[in-house]
């Protein structure tokens, strides 16, 4: 047996295991690109709601807003009174729930 021809083998199997070690290291860095563009999306999103919170109007047409929909969502949502089992008038967001109560 040749001595070179062992070494050839030797050095197409290595080759072998480069491939394999190529290949996951191009879906880890696919993934990785996917989940920067996810956290750039998610970025510009706060981004935005931050830039909102400057033009918050708590009253519409006589309705109260919630802020936190306007802000982090962009929506209007009109807040509703709510019970209250003392002098302070209580109201909650129908979309997403937040409270708050002031004194009259
Ligand atoms: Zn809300």
């Amino acid at each position: 047996v040749p001595p070179f021809k062992k070494l050839f083998d030797q050095a197409k199997d290595a080759a072998h295991e480069a491939t394999r070690n190529a290949e996951r290291i191009k879906r880890e860095i696919f993934d990785l690109d996917k989940r920067k563009a996810e956290k750039q999306a998610e970025l510009e999103n706060a981004s935005a709601a931050i830039e909102r919170a400057d033009s918050f109007v708590p009253d519409i047409g006589g309705n109260l807003q919630c802020p936190n929909c306007w802000v982090l969502h962009g929506f209007h949502s009109d807040v509703q009174p709510i019970p209250s089992a003392n002098h302070v008038d209580w109201f909650r967001c129908k979309r997403c729930n937040y409270e708050f109560g002031f004194e009259p």
